[in-house]
């Protein structure tokens, strides 16, 4: 059996996943990127093919994507995240009867792109300006709050009271808003639902720039919070498609590409 291979170099996490020639998914892996991006992301690939048992010469092809790909010498071939993203979102939402419009949000940046029926992209839009409505937001704002980054979603479902408006427009002023409302005494799970509130506005006014199309699919690191899914549900007013690995659709994307342009060569 011959192996395809997808590594997505983010700005915060190295995502590895594998697919065998029948485009089925036979494993991922995620680590952090760290600040050596060509030496993790050897390790990662290395790493999730010892899992899998496989060696680098059952590999046939490997594309690499994301922020970090130029780095990653060793791949066949190198493609953009919002490609990767389209391609992998595509394939993994024909599980739902197919999606057109896809919501990312990553460590530092975060996108809404439009596909058509072939999975092509029609219009993107993105944000890597600002961290406000990004990952990274939600990891300094656990950090304040002593919170684990993934007991946030638990947490949103536990307020009490109405989620609380954080109101800045940056992280930086974020920041000293949320620990003003911890030190006025108010309930950490209103603050961490106002939290998402905050970012699913944000989100939802790029996804607005793009053209909401058919059905929302959200991935990203960030997707895998509960809360943050239910609170951008709530600002669109519609149901997201979140896949069960949400964090590497992009990377999926890379090796169901790396199989198609091998079968492409063979042919
Ligand atoms: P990038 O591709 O830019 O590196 P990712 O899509 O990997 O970004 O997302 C990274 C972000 O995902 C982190 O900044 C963090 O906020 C979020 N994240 C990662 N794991 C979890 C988790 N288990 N629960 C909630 N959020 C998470």
């Amino acid at each position: 059996m011959n192996y395809f291979a997808g590594i997505d170099i983010g700005s915060t996490a190295i995502k590895v996943a594998v697919v065998d020639e029948t485009g089925r998914l036979v494993g991922v892996h995620v680590t952090a990127s760290g600040s050596l991006f060509h030496k993790n992301a050897k390790e990662a690939l290395a790493r999730l093919l010892t899992d899998l048992a496989l060696s680098r010469d059952d590999v046939r092809y490997v594309i690499a994507t994301g922020y970090g790909r130029k780095l990653f010498k060793e791949a066949d071939d190198s493609i953009s995240e919002i490609t990767a993203n389209a391609i992998g979102a595509h394939e993994a939402g024909k599980a739902f009867g197919g999606v057109r419009t896809i919501i990312n949000i990553g460590g530092q940046d975060s996108k809404a792109i439009q596909i058509d029926a072939n999975g092509h992209v029609v219009n993107f839009a993105m944000n890597d300006k600002c961290a406000a409505g990004t990952g990274r937001f939600l990891d300094v704002a656990a950090r304040n709050l002593e919170i684990d980054l993934e007991e946030l979603g638990d947490c949103h479902f536990n307020s009490q009271s109405a989620p609380l408006a954080i109101n800045s427009t940056c992280t930086v002023f974020a920041e000293s808003e949320i620990i003003g409302l911890l030190a006025s005494g108010h309930d950490k799970a209103a603050i961490v639902a106002g939290i998402h509130y905050s970012i699913a506005k944000r989100t939802v006014r790029l996804a607005k720039r793009v053209g909401i199309e058919g059905r929302v699919y959200f991935d990203g690191g960030p997707a895998l919070n509960k809360g943050l899914v239910a609170a951008i549900e709530d600002e669109l007013q519609r149901q997201l498609v979140v896949p069960e690995h949400p964090q590497t659709t992009t990377a999926f994307g890379a090796a169901m590409l790396a199989r198609s342009e091998h079968l492409v060569e063979q042919a």
